[in-house]
């Protein structure tokens, strides 16, 4: 499906917010820092290529995607940066990310065995670029041993191959008990003791680790996410130490207006009864769009004010309760700024007990993407 442009209904993606988190952000590493741009999961809701071409413009080194088809992705768009695949890609396909110059994360020597034998078989010119995943207490992917690592990078030599990149990834830099993150720390510079000649990227700070545990970067490369997209990795454990301006916003329109009299009912299972004669309008947007019908009973800012949801959010409308009769098309905010009044992704997230990340994440296809730049 592609998305949807004849509701008045946008996902808004601020630009200049992105520009001012990336530059920011940047300012507060360490000199000789470099920075990944993660752009996985369609930048996080925002619209992959739209935001790798900014992050490109602020001179990011490289992007992260998650699979092999997102980096295919951002190369087709014509971007010449290092993009990183987070995620194992199977063997079969991997001559595909060779021959496009994307770099692959490896976890195993039997992997690079089994590409040496793929490559030879095809008869694959270019070498593959490889980041060697360190497992050092995420229990993810990656090498478990300093040993088995050695053994890697000494098969790396082989011409099928171009060492250019060793990464860990931390469980906790987000959490303001340090102890795991400590020990991951430690577990990594054991791994990078038996790193004679380092690769070209040594990285294993994400947005937290960034924000919160810069002292420990050491001319690093940081792949940096949801921060860059203006939200706290850690909701509300730890504040970062300079403001990160929220990126996305998503305003709709309504498409109806109407009185509800005293002891009509509102939507599925009519869970929702008025005590009294009210204005109701209905917003084209539900839980299909990504809008989940847990946030039954949560609100949404019309005109800087709050104005409640009424019963069930249905899959593609959800109705609400008007501070008074409004015309149709009056805008309603359901993620963003509205006068004095803001709803965060954190805020959405603490109403479905879950995370920022999956609210940005969760936004749909269907939604049309509206490129602003406050700088503009
Ligand atoms: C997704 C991901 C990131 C980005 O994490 P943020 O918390 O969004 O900064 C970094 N590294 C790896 C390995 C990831 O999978």
């Amino acid at each position: 499906m592609n998305s949807a442009r004849l509701r008045n209904t946008d996902v808004i993606v601020n630009l200049g917010a992105l520009r001012h988190n990336i530059r920011t952000q940047k300012a507060a590493l360490p000199a000789n820092s470099q920075i990944f741009g993660v752009v996985k999961a369609d930048a996080y809701g925002n619209g992959m290529t739209q935001v790798a071409q900014v992050l490109s413009e602020e001179g990011v080194a490289g992007f992260c995607v998650a699979l092999l088809d997102e980096g295919l992705t951002l190369r087709d768009a014509g971007l010449q940066e290092t993009i990183l695949v987070l995620g194992i890609t199977p063997v079969q396909y991997a001559l595909i990310a060779a021959e496009n110059g994307i770099s692959l994360t490896v976890g195993s020597l039997a992997w690079l065995r089994d590409y040496q034998k793929v490559a030879q078989a095809n008869g694959v010119k270019k070498p593959l670029k490889v980041h060697l995943g360190l497992d050092t207490g995420m229990g993810r992917i990656g090498f478990q041993e300093p040993a088995d690592l050695a053994a890697a990078i000494k098969f790396l030599a082989a011409p099928e191959f171009e060492f250019e990149g060793i990464f860990t990834h931390f469980a906790t830099a987000d959490s303001a008990d340090q102890t795991y993150f400590e020990r991951q720390l430690t577990k990594w510079r054991a791994f990078l003791a038996v790193v004679k000649d380092r690769p070209r990227y040594v990285h294993m700070a994400n947005s937290a680790t960034g924000l919160w545990h810069q002292s420990v970067i050491e001319n690093n490369t940081v792949r940096m996410g949801i921060s860059l997209y203006g939200c706290n990795p850690s909701g509300h454990e730890i504040k970062p130490t300079f403001e990160l301006q929220p990126v996305t916003s998503l305003v709709t329109h309504s498409t109806f207006v109407k009185k509800l009299h005293r002891g009509e009912s509102v939507s599925y299972g009519a869970t929702y009864t008025a005590k009294e004669d009210e204005w109701v309008a209905t917003l084209p947007v539900g839980y299909a769009d990504g809008y989940r019908r847990g946030l039954t009973g949560y609100h949404v800012l019309v005109d800087g004010q709050k104005c409640d949801i009424l019963g069930r959010i249905c899959m593609d409308q959800m109705m609400i309760r008007l501070p008074h009769e409004m015309p149709v098309g009056t805008a309603a905010v359901l993620l963003g700024r509205s006068g004095n009044e803001e709803i965060t992704a954190t805020d959405l997230a603490d109403q479905l007990g879950t995370i920022n990340y999956e609210i940005l994440t969760g936004l749909g296809d269907r939604l049309h993407r509206k490129y602003i730049d406050t700088n503009d």
